[in-house]
């Protein structure tokens, strides 16, 4: 079975030699203060870095999860809210969680279809951080790097907070635009769910220091403060950190590989728009994200009935989620996705 899920999602090829290989090393059995530890998440953080180009200037922590960045970010980098702009399940869901630590957070909902309209957002207040989900995985959406620039030219004052979950290693993301990024590794890096990447500006860091909110295990500051020598505040999941370094290091570069996914999405969208069965969710090419693809059936055939038939040929496709629920399937295009993979499931909806 071959798991287009968009994540938990198929595993990265090399998962499995580095799970065994990290048995062998012993590093399991390490204690997390030792310099062996220090040694991996060290590599870890430089091929990311590397692979991914993050910019020198900025610091990556890692939490366990995106959802835990979602709380991290309004417990440590507002005072009052952040205005939280979104098309979908994800990026409400971020904003209910931010509502519940900051009840003066303002929402901002547009159509997935459209690229934001700037002018037509009324926030009370001049935010002190802007929040955008980067690619919507509950309908396929990527907000393209022209509403980034325009974000930030809007807001000059303002932090930028982007959930960049399924685009992080997908795609080549314009680091400079936003202040902090954030990932799980279930999506794009092919990884088992346990994992958070956070990548965090100059900005972000000093507004994280004046703010000097050091209540958390997870207070922002405390965890930029220990990752400076590469350390967690808590016993971290040393088992993802040494694959994540592993399997990062085994990638081509960001820069090499978001144009692969983007000509695979290309051709899996050309091919949806052909078959008189399917229609896309995201008929807008601008706002549509390369990593997944969400698909609505025509005919007769239910996507419920759809994702029976996928599975019975070796597809795990991804349910429809939040309110798109069952009218909709979801396709993941991540780096562990072979050509091959590709081609055979197109194969597979050509049949149907
Ligand atoms: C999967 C996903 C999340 C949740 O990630 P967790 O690791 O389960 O916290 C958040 N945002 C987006 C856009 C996602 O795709």
């Amino acid at each position: 079975m071959i798991s287009f899920y968009p994540g938990p999602s198929k595993l990265d090829p090399a998962v499995g030699q580095a799970m065994a290989d990290a048995v062998q090393s012993g590093i399991l059995s390490v204690n997390h203060r030792s310099e062996e530890f220090v040694e991996v998440c060290q590599k870890a953080v430089s091929a990311l870095r590397e692979k991914l180009e993050i910019p020198e200037s900025y610091q990556i922590v890692f939490t366990s999860s995106a959802t835990e960045c979602w709380e991290i970010i309004a417990q440590s980098l507002t005072e009052k809210g952040g205005l939280h702009l979104y098309n979908g399940a994800f990026g409400e869901k971020w904003f209910r969680y931010a509502q519940k630590i900051r009840p003066s957070s303002v929402g901002h909902s547009f159509d997935f279809n459209q690229q934001i309209d700037l002018n037509g957002i009324r926030a009370p207040f001049q935010p002190e951080l802007v929040c955008l989900t980067h690619s919507e995985t509950s309908n396929g959406t990527l907000v393209p790097n022209s509403s980034m620039s325009a974000i930030r030219a809007k807001y000059p004052d303002s932090l930028i907070a982007v959930d960049a979950v399924s685009s992080m290693a997908g795609v080549q993301l314009a680091w400079e635009v936003a202040d902090i990024w954030f990932a799980s590794v279930q999506k794009c890096l092919g990884l088992p769910a346990g994992l958070g990447i956070m990548v965090i500006s100059p900005s972000a860091i000093s507004k994280t220091k004046a703010l000097g909110e050091w209540d958390h295990y997870n207070s922002l500051a405390f965890m930029i403060e220990k990752m400076e020598v590469c350390q967690t505040t808590y016993t971290p999941n040393v088992l993802e950190i040494w694959l994540l370094g592993q399997v990062i290091k085994a990638r081509m570069s960001i820069t090499e590989l978001a144009p692969i996914l983007e000509k695979r999405a290309e051709n899996l969208r050309a091919l949806i728009r052909r078959l008189p069965n399917f229609e896309l969710l995201v008929e807008n090419q601008a706002v549509a994200s390369p990593t997944v693809i969400a698909v609505r059936p025509t005919g007769e055939v239910s996507a419920t009935e759809l994702r029976q038939r996928a599975k019975e040929a070796g597809f795990l496709l991804g349910k429809g989620y939040g309110t798109l629920g069952e009218g909709t399937f979801r396709i993941a295009n991540f780096p562990a996705h072979t050509d091959r993979e590709m081609k055979d499931l197109a194969e597979f909806l050509e049949s149907q």
